[in-house]
């Protein structure tokens, strides 16, 4: 869900530039000297790397395909462009803000938070636990305002200015301590009363800073928790233990995005997978969410995201592209009748829905086909859309079709209006990254107010921000839906019927052909935060009790109900803590065994790695040439693997505990799919270099040097003995790999 967000802010980036470039170039050159030489001083510690799985986003300048885009915005939080690396790498000059908005409490946090490198690097855990690194500074796509916007992105200060505030910083970080007495002491009335000791006390406990006012706060009406079921079912008996929960948290309803897991029948059937709900699943399950007061929402593809369906036999003469099942071809008869049908089996057990999400994101093959090509892009996209609309509208009278919003942001409000979408949908923006407006600006809010009447949002609480992760960061998903509420208040009242409500997605998977990322029993606290701050407009110190309450953290006799878990105590700390391992690994809520396990699973990815970089690349006797070579010192390689049997058992134990945590979760098909991504590799390494210390070991006579050279080497250029067949040795004879 990218695509349209790239062309946007090129559009932004270029009007900015052709704006700011007279006055911003001679004061830009010289200060950008200062800036280039603080930067040097300062990337020893930005250039430190992720620890834990969290990936680093890759330059976006040579990707060439509007599909190398989104597979690299999907590693910035789902949206980003060039834009992003701009704001990044090119750390502008502090311009007094034009809006008269700046914050002098927020820069000075800034700077204390530059004077520890606290921008760059987090380091968490104390109390003996191996460190987590994350490196904002690599994984945050953009923290700063869209240009459009006239906000300036703030700077790194030059080095000079860092040594000439450090006594007001230090003078900061006792009032810091002070606020957080005050905050943490006084009643939920007193931090609501927004002062600038409560914004002192927000940072000090990581809750990112945005301009909301606790005084009149903005709640979007509606709050969707979106479940993505793709190839991983929770189990009934999980979703009606969550329900409650989340309604308990300010959910108001579901958006179901069902994908594979839906029973599909007839000419459908082959589409629903082995393990897909039953019918009577499906009832049961929304029963549950209406017995918890909470909408239901289906979400059907249909459009691009297809994967599911077409890459069967059966549908695959329905895509735009043969090679790629991504996305139908909306020019076949049959593509519309594929989707009608789909339509008919979800809608079917969907009796009473208000709305249907009928996708169409990422649409990223079309008008490639013979019949598409003399088409434009934009005309195959509006009338496909409003076919499938017209459609679930003349069908259903009272339902309402929802689009993700990504391919329209680049169209023409006159195109929109040519193809109707105001009567036919109503968009749902989506923007997971921390910085909404530079992914969606001002600009494009008024095109679709002057377009739709309603509008929806879309933030996330997991999924968003690495294919990989197994735990969402809960400070940058906090961020994303703070920074949404600020920019609903700011753009609901531009739509006549203003904004429907928010749905916070939680990703399973980023595709069909994904492997999964966090599950959802890693995500409950950040679903529980995040849920808590949209149905109450802010996150401070005065939902601890309800957070602390629903997550079951203070169950009377449990040991979180002693001192641990005081009043005093802040409700996170999320620039320590940011997985909410230390403030949550005690509470029981729906999947806390799995939540735990995360914690120990992070431990174990951390030894591993550091057990076999020390056994094959730092010491000298089991590298893969000695492994290659069966050359090596018996004794050496006994030491090496002295500590292989405790590494080894951690991950055993490991992917047993994990079976243990996730069985009231996930069937068991989900269960051994995520050990087999996750842990096994590992198992696997583990095993093979047990193999190669054995077959080491087992040399009683070696040869003497020189070694014959390796064959292959002939390829790369290495020299060869003259007569070279009888004293070099092929791959193919060599033990190990
Ligand atoms: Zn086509």
């Amino acid at each position: 869900m990218g695509l349209a967000a790239s062309y946007a802010g090129r559009l932004g980036l270029t009007a900015w530039r052709r704006k700011s470039t007279l006055l911003g170039l001679a004061a830009g050159l010289v200060l950008l000297v200062l800036c280039l030489q603080y930067n040097t001083a300062s990337r020893s510690d930005s250039a430190v790397k992720p620890e834990d799985g969290i990936q680093e986003p890759t330059s976006g300048k040579d990707d060439k395909s509007p599909l190398q885009r989104t597979l690299r915005n999907h590693q910035e939080g789902r949206n980003s462009d060039t834009l992003g690396k701009v704001s990044n790498d090119l750390q502008l000059p502090r311009v007094p803000d034009p809006e008269g908005g700046g914050n002098l409490l927020e820069d000075n946090a800034d700077d204390l938070k530059r004077s520890i490198g606290g921008e760059n690097v987090k380091f968490v855990q104390a109390e003996g636990k191996e460190a987590v690194v994350t490196s904002s500074h690599e994984t945050v796509p953009g923290k700063h305002q869209f240009p459009s916007k006239a906000r300036i992105p703030m700077e790194q200060p030059a080095r000079e200015d860092v040594a000439a505030r450090k006594a007001s910083v230090e003078q900061l970080d006792v009032d810091v301590q002070r606020a957080v007495v005050e905050v943490s002491t006084s009643g939920p009335q007193s931090v609501m009363q927004y002062n600038s000791y409560d914004q002192q006390g927000l940072y000090q406990m990581g809750i990112p800073y945005v301009n909301l006012d606790p005084r009149k706060p903005y709640v979007p009406e509606q709050r969707l928790v979106h479940f993505d079921l793709k190839g991983a079912p929770p189990k009934v008996s999980y979703l009606k233990r969550l329900f409650p929960l989340i309604r308990e948290l300010g959910a108001t309803g579901v958006l179901l995005e069902w994908e594979d897991m839906f029973p599909f029948t007839g000419p459908l059937s082959s589409i629903a997978a082995g393990n897909a709900y039953s019918r009577r699943d499906v009832e049961e399950i929304l029963t549950a969410a209406r017995g918890s007061e909470l909408e239901v929402i289906p979400l059907v593809q249909t459009f691009g995201h297809v994967e599911f369906a077409l890459k069967h036999p059966e549908f695959s003469g329905l895509r735009e592209v043969p090679e790629s099942p991504q996305a139908l071809c909306p020019s076949l008869n049959a593509s519309m009748d594929f989707v009608e049908k789909m339509i008919e089996q979800v809608m079917e057990l969907h009796q009473g829905a208000r709305f249907l999400h009928i996708g169409c994101d990422e649409v990223f093959q079309m008008g490639e086909c013979r019949r598409c090509r003399s088409q434009m892009r934009e005309t195959l996209f509006l009338s496909h859309v409003a076919r499938v609309a017209s459609f679930v509208r003349s069908r259903y009278g009272a339902v309402t079709p929802i689009i993700w919003d990504d391919m329209l942001r680049h169209l023409s409000p006159q195109s929109l209006d040519e193809f109707h979408m105001g009567e036919l949908v109503e968009p749902m923006v989506w923007v997971y990254a921390e910085d909404v407006y530079r992914f969606v600006p001002t600009m494009v809010w008024e095109k679709f107010a002057s377009v739709f009447p309603y509008v929806w949002t879309a933030s996330a609480f997991k999924g968003a921000f690495g294919e990989t992760l197994y735990i969402p960061n809960v400070k940058r998903h906090l961020e994303n839906n703070l920074r949404w509420l600020e920019v609903m208040s700011a753009e609901g009242p531009k739509f006549k019927g203003g904004i429907r409500g928010l749905a916070i997605t939680g990703w399973q998977r980023y595709d069909h052909f994904a492997v999964l990322c966090e599950l959802l029993p890693a995500a409950v606290p950040s679903l529980a935060i995040n849920l808590l701050a949209t149905s109450h407009g802010y996150f401070n110190q005065s939902l601890k009790s309800k957070l602390h309450s629903s997550l079951g953290c203070s169950r009377p006799g449990s040991p979180s109900s002693s001192s641990s878990y005081s009043r005093s105590e802040a409700i996170v700390n999320l620039n320590s803590d940011p997985y909410l391992w230390d403030k949550f690994g005690r509470c029981f809520f729906p999947g806390s065994p799995f939540f735990k396990l995360t914690y120990r699973l992070h431990a174990a990815e951390i030894e591993v790695k550091e057990f076999l970089e020390s056994v094959t690349k730092s010491k000298g006797w089991m590298t893969d040439y000695n492994i290659r070579r069966k050359f090596s010192s018996p004794l050496r390689v006994d030491e090496l693997m002295g500590e292989h049997p405790r590494v080894y058992h951690t991950l055993t134990s490991l992917a047993r505990s994990a079976r243990d945590a996730l069985d009231d979760v996930f069937d068991s098909f989900t269960i051994t799919e995520w050990v087999e991504q996750r842990i096994y590799p590992d198992i696997q390494k583990l095993e093979q270099l047990q193999h190669d210390s054995l077959a080491l070991k087992s040399v009683r006579i070696w040869p003497k040097r020189p070694l014959p050279p390796l064959r292959d080497l002939k390829r790369l250029g290495a020299p060869m003995p003259e007569d070279d067949t009888s004293d070099t040795i092929p791959v193919s004879q060599l033990s190990g790999k």
